[in-house]
């Protein structure tokens, strides 16, 4: 699981990724920049 850092301004593998539905229904993946420990959070792609 890869998500875009803010801090790294690139895409990291993300750590401890956990998933979470957003109050408008979307489902998005929240985890830590495994390299600099920064909050990361990725959408995902509806499948449907
Ligand atoms: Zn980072």
């Amino acid at each position: 699981m890869e998500a875009y850092c803010l801090k790294c301004k690139k895409k990291q593998p993300m750590k401890d990724p956990k998933e979470v539905t957003l109050k408008n229904g979307r489902t998005a993946t929240k985890g830590t920049c495994s390299v600099c420990g920064t909050k990361t959070m990725t959408f995902k792609k509806m499948s449907s």
